[in-house]
């Protein structure tokens, strides 16, 4: 059993839904189906979740929403008249959501309704029953998924169903009223439903076919990932690589559920694996490289700091009492450098400075602004000799200068450090040495 789950960009328009009907009726394993709401038809058009957060803001600020209201009407008026569904309306629903929007407007309502309204239609196109995520998805107290009551509920309401259509994004608040996931969070209610069913694949289908090696914005036509494990996934993500939201892998992953990446401009591409653990070899001995740019550099020196026991305590609360999240840490026998968010950190820097000295006293503090990070990361890195040795050779013959080295102890990754200016340069070189000519 198949559970699926379709982006806002694959729900656009009638003809973007027509092809997602195809998808659907082409395997009749394909039981459970999670629709988002209309994304964007083209660059530029504006998607109905930011119309819907809009006209609620304009609801709550006693302003005239009604130029708002109308167009998203019309965006979901244009889908039903497009794929000419006879004995269909939503007008009911438009004039509770206007109700709401007078008496008492709330952002995740609004929200949730492009999602819910699309799921409406969904269900009538594909005759499969329309099962509200309202009865069935809960949060718990502090606003978390409350994830024991959520899949079991999931798992009784739909064993009476054999094929449903299950709105993506929202669910039901401990005090009962309509609560949305953070933004993209379609992608969590198909990974709660494809764990709650026992789903054989979870695929996710969007507007790119799979996860690349690395940016295309950067790298020309960059090589597609078959697999990666959920580990490798997060180091990615977390480097700026994204297509799946973030908490979307927790609920499949526990039971062992791959998630399979899909195209539905090109439903005939394999699409990427997502997968625990796996003996496939990728296709080169990384599986990908992402990276970022403005991150700054503090560099603490003291004589003798190693032998100093709390410095690196002390140093981190400077960074904590300022509410600063740090990301690397390489350190020497007398130095050791806080890699941080330059824009988080750039305004409380003097705040920052002043608590280490008070705190730490060390001989002297230096910021170094303008660095790129690269992650280069790989299953494959760790039994193989000489992967770090080619990316710095390869860095030294593209003229880049590497500011900082960082290995995880997992061997799953390597951080690299490159002034800004060099970033582009940098990633088209570890690219080139691992897929292009894979020397
Ligand atoms: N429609 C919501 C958003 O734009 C949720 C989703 O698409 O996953 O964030």
């Amino acid at each position: 059993m198949k559970v699926v789950k379709f982006g806002g960009s694959s729900l656009a328009n009638a003809e973007q839904f027509k092809k997602v009907g195809d998808i659907v009726r082409a395997d009749r394993k394909r039981r459970y189906v999670i629709p988002s709401a209309p994304g964007k038809r083209f660059p530029g058009d504006t998607k109905v979740t930011d119309l819907l957060y809009k006209m609620e803001e304009q609801a709550e600020n006693g302003e005239d929403y009604s130029e708002t209201f109308e167009e998203i009407k019309s965006r979901f008026t244009e889908i039903i008249e497009g794929l000419a569904l006879e004995n269909f309306s939503l007008d009911d629903q438009f004039e509770e959501i206007h109700r709401r929007m007078e008496e008492d407007p709330d952002a995740d309502y609004a929200a949730s309704r492009g999602e819910h309204l699309n799921g409406r239609i969904m269900a009538a196109y594909l005759g499969y029953t329309f099962v509200d995520p309202f009865e069935m998805i809960f949060f718990d107290e502090d606003g978390g998924l409350d994830d024991r009551k959520t899949m079991r509920a999931v798992e009784k309401r739909l064993a009476r169903e054999d094929y449903a259509v299950i709105p993506g994004f929202y669910g039901c608040s401990y005090d009962g009223k309509v609560k949305a996931f953070s933004r993209g969070g379609s992608d969590i209610t198909g990974s709660i439903v494809a764990g709650a069913c026992h789903a054989d694949v979870y695929e996710n289908w969007t507007d790119v076919s799979g996860f690349l090696v690395a940016d295309p914005r950067i790298i020309k036509n960059p090589a597609r990932i078959e697999t990666i494990t959920y580990r490798e996934l997060r180091e990615l993500s977390y480097m700026g690589a994204s297509v799946l939201h973030e908490e979307a892998i927790f609920p499949v992953r526990r039971q062992g559920i791959p998630i399979n990446i899909r195209n539905t401009n090109r439903p005939q591409d394999e699409g990427t694996w997502i997968v625990e653990s796996t003996a496939q070899k990728s296709g080169y001995v990384i599986t990908g490289i992402a990276g970022r740019k403005d991150f700054c550099a503090v560099l603490i020196t003291k004589d003798m700091m190693n032998s100093e026991i709390g410095f690196g305590r002390k140093v981190l609360q400077a960074f904590e009492d300022n509410d600063i999240s740090f990301e690397h840490m390489p350190s020497g026998i007398d130095t050791m450098t806080i890699v941080v968010h330059e824009d988080e950190f750039i305004e409380k820097e003097q705040k920052v400075v002043s608590a280490i000295h008070r705190l730490a006293k060390p001989d002297a503090i230096e910021i170094e602004s303008d660095l790129a990070l690269i992650a280069v990361v790989g299953r494959g890195m760790k039994s193989m000799r000489g992967t770090a040795g080619r990316i710095f050779s390869a860095l030294a013959h593209a003229h880049v200068n590497v500011r900082m080295i960082d290995q995880g102890s997992s061997e799953l990754n390597i951080i690299i450090g490159v002034e800004n200016k060099d970033f582009e340069t940098a990633l088209q070189a570890i690219y080139d040495i691992f897929v292009l000519t894979q020397l």
